[in-house]
This record gives C-alpha cells, structure tokens and sequence, in this order.
C-alpha cells in the first residue's frame, strides 16, 4: 500500500542510534550534551504542551525530576535516539509521583480526558493520554510518545526474570533487563495482532465487541498466535468470530500500538460467503456494511453505527477503502 506508512504512528524514521545504547561512555558524552533532553511519562500519559496538546514537552536531561525524582518503573532514563541536530532523546518514568488532591479516577480508563500539571514542571506542561492527542501529534513526536509509552510499559510488567523469577536489571540504556541470577536476557516484546478488511464485493465486514460504547464498530482484529501466518490468523479469527470463510488475503500496512504492546498488521481478505455467524463470547455483533453506507458513517450521519476512532488503523483502513487508495 502506497500511503501504508501515513498511518498514525505510521514512523518518522527516527535514529534510533541503537549501536550507542551498550556503550557506556558514549552515553556518558550523549547526556552531557547541553542539549539533551527527556520526556517524562507519568502513569503511561505524556508530558505535552497544553495548547493545542499537539507536541511533546521536554525537560533536560539533568532535571531534578531526571536524576532524583520520585522514579517509577525506569531505574534510568531511556535512550530514544538521536534529533537531526545530533542531541540524545531519553523516557523516563516518574508513576511514583503522588501529590495531595491529584485527581486519578479516570487515569487508565478507556477515555481519559484529564490533565495533571506536576508542581516542578512549567506552567502550561501538562500529562495527558496518547489516544486523545496521538492524531494532533507531527510523525516525528507520535513515534517518540510510542515507543517511550511502550518501552517504559513493557519495563513495569517484566521486573521479574521469566526464567527463574529473580528482580532482573535494566541494561542498554533501558532496551533489555538482564538477569543476575541465571544470566537471562529479555526483551521489550511486541505482540502481533491482525486487523482486517474483509469485503464482499462492495460491503466491508464491521463487528463490535461486548462493552463498547453504543453504535461502536470496527474491523475484526486478533493476536496471532503462535506458529500462524498473518493469513491464516486473518482466516482463523474471521472464521471463529463472523463464521465467514475468507480466500485470498494480502497485506496493506503496519501500525505500532503502544496499549500496552501491540503491532497491528491491517490486512484485506476476500469473503467467500455472506451468512455472519457471530460468537457471542468473541463478538456482540458483526454486520455487513456498504460503501455508500460507511460514507455515511463517516461523514456521521448515520442513524446507528459510530465512525471508527480517529487514528487507529481500522479508520485509515476504511478510509482509503471508500477513497479508493488501499493499493
Ligand atoms: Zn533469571
């Protein structure tokens, strides 16, 4: 797909710089650098500038938040990468902060529309979710927020070593924990999941799971599992959640998901009948939609069926489906 990469997270190409980040004095040199710079996330939301939400706030590297803040799950900052100008990039998470009448009733909800401002930081520099402003984002700051949101995720779920459950360490400069005890190495893992266009002739396949918001559908997705192809998870899941047998199918495009750890492989497939069979336990409904009908959708005047959420992949998939534009 020719526009595959102007997804949301769709990439920025990013210098990851990864040859620096076991090399202990450059990374002394890199963070000496005046103009080295961090991004705090606080409880999987980033810091951002609060007009507009639309690009990430920085501190530098030798803020007191950095280097003695109250910490959370990145013993160090992590090293994102390089700017154009040559400047290191870290992440670094401050969930430990607390303070007296911080309202956290919504944070970590499905929609979490609050801001908090951390008393040390700058007016105007607020934490807020990556869903709500990840489509206001430029590339180059939606890679950043993903790969920081991911990484110092995978770092609070993974303490423990795998193999024999002792405290592991975090090692190059936060890309790997290394056990002391049994010398196990981990790595910050990403969990592939296909999201799927399955038309029949002019009508696109939409389902929606138990507990989305009313009038809430979107393409089938799922994990794939191990050992399966991203064809044959495709077939598997249409299979087992619409009961639609699917032929041919190919891929289109890729999208990091940073919620927690995903990487969606949106792909088209071919339906070889129409009669939906909906598993109750895996789907609440799953409908055929048309193409003058989804337009509707879109342009949100249809009667029952919400559009796809802005900036996930299902709603760029749809929207180059009825543009015209998946080839
Ligand atoms: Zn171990």
């Amino acid at each position: 797909m020719k526009r595959a990469e102007q997804v949301t997270f769709g990439g920025s190409g990013l210098n990851r710089a990864a040859h620096l980040r076991g090399d202990a004095a450059a990374m002394a040199q890199a963070t000496a650098h005046l103009s080295a710079r961090c991004l705090l996330v606080w409880r999987g939301k980033l810091l951002l500038h609060v007009d507009g939400l639309d690009r990430l706030a920085w501190v530098p590297i030798d803020h007191p938040l950095v280097t003695d803040g109250p910490g959370g799950e990145s013993d160090i900052p992590i090293f994102l990468g390089l700017d154009d100008t040559g400047a290191a990039l870290f992440a670094h998470d401050i969930s430990g902060w607390t303070a007296k009448g911080l309202d956290t009733s919504t944070v970590g909800a499905f929609v979490d529309k609050s801001e908090q401002q951390h008393p040390d930081l700058p007016e105007g520099q607020v934490f807020a979710e990556l869903r709500r402003v990840m489509t206001r984002l430029s590339p180059r700051d939606a890679e950043l927020a993903a790969t920081a949101k991911a990484v110092i995720g995978w770092h609070s779920t993974h303490k423990f070593c795998a193999r024999c459950g002792a405290a592991s360490d975090m090692v190059q400069s936060g890309w790997q924990r290394s056990c002391p005890a049994c010398g196990g190495q981990h790595f910050p893992r990403t969990d592939p999941v296909v999201i799927m266009l399955i038309t029949h002739g002019n009508d696109v396949l939409m389902g929606r799971s138990p507990g989305w918001p009313e009038g809430m559908y979107s393409l089938l997705a799922g994990f794939v599992e191990p050992g399966e192809t991203l064809e044959a998870a495709v077939r598997r899941e249409v299979l087992e959640e619409a009961g639609i047998p699917v032929g041919r199918v190919g891929y289109l495009a890729s999208q990091p998901w940073p919620f927690p750890a995903s990487l969606m492989f949106g792909c088209e497939g071919e339906a070889l009948a129409r009669d939906i069979k909906v598993d109750p336990v895996e789907l609440e409904d799953a409908i055929w939609v048309g193409r003058s009908e989804m337009m509707q959708v879109f342009a949100g005047d249809h009667p029952t069926i919400l559009p796809a959420r802005k900036g996930a992949i299902a709603h760029f998939l749809l929207q180059n489906w009825l543009a015209d534009t998946l080839d």
